[in-house]
């Protein structure tokens, strides 16, 4: 998705009305939608600064986004069935691309919201004409929009097997590939040899990068890869794994739902049962 960092209101411009990280759509008769620009523009009051999103090829007008005021009423405005909803819920009934720029959306007003001052100085930072940033006028203090980076890693055995895991913290029993944020100064490959051997005490090789998606919960990017298992038998880190254990493909347990990556990496895995 181009961006323009400021181009010119078009009557096909598209948004993302956002409130500490809900983005706003309308739940309709014939279903939930987002705002037409029409819509969302008789809201323009209640609006904070205006962020371009981007634009997608083949069609005229931007998306942008806006974050509404803390004190906005979704109740006392006359276009009924507004409501506030997170990513998460709107992930299964939102399409993948809308899905998406929404999740850029949110990223970009926790991005502003919290850094309207200096972390060095406190003083007043001012959002970039030109360039996605924010900068101190007083000691050219500079942030962009973060990003954490996290790998996860379907594991598999050279019997055919994959190597899933239950977190402790979730309140169904399914199990899914390893994840873990990236450290300051590792490689990616790093990353996954330290996480699987953290997490689940075995020693993987052959690490081979897969897909990735954006991961807005609040701003990751998840790094997807297959490993094969090396050495070591499976001892679960006790504070975070619940469980974990070598799955055939014909005895899957419980698997998160497609449009993760994790799903994903899962479902390739299972494609090559005649491999
Ligand atoms: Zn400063």
């Amino acid at each position: 998705m181009p961006t323009a960092v400021r181009p010119t209101a078009h009557a096909d411009d598209q948004w993302i009305l956002t409130r500490a990280g809900k983005i706003l759509i309308l739940d309709a008769l014939d279903g939930q939608r987002m705002l037409t620009a029409e819509e969302a523009e008789s809201l323009a009051t209640h609006f904070g600064e205006r962020h371009v999103l981007g634009y997608l090829e083949g069609v005229t007008g931007h998306w942008w986004t806006a974050e509404l005021a803390a004190e906005f009423d979704e109740f006392e405005v006359d276009l009924p069935g507004l409501i506030f909803t997170d990513l998460r819920s709107t992930m299964a009934t939102l399409d993948p691309i809308t899905w998406n720029i929404a999740g850029r959306a949110t990223q970009i007003a926790d991005w502003y919201r919290d850094n309207q001052n200096c972390g060095r100085c406190g003083g007043v930072m001012e959002l970039s004409e030109t360039e996605r940033t924010m900068s101190c006028a007083a000691d050219g203090f500079t942030t962009y929009p973060r990003l954490s980076p996290a790998v996860i890693v379907l594991i598999e055995h050279p019997d055919g097997r994959a190597l899933l895991a239950r977190n402790i913290a979730w309140p169904m029993p399914m199990y899914s590939t390893l994840a873990g944020f990236v450290e300051p100064g590792e490689s990616l490959e790093d990353c996954i040899h330290r996480e699987v051997a953290e997490e689940v005490g075995v020693v993987v090789t052959d690490v081979r990068y897969f897909a990735s998606q954006p991961w807005p919960f609040p701003n990751s990017l998840m790094l997807g890869f297959f490993a094969l298992w090396q050495s070591g038998k499976i001892v679960p880190e006790a504070e975070e794994i619940a469980d974990a254990q070598w799955f055939s493909r014909d005895e899957l347990p419980m698997i998160p739902p497609h449009g993760s990556i994790a799903r994903a990496l899962i479902d390739d895995w299972l494609s090559r049962r005649s491999a």
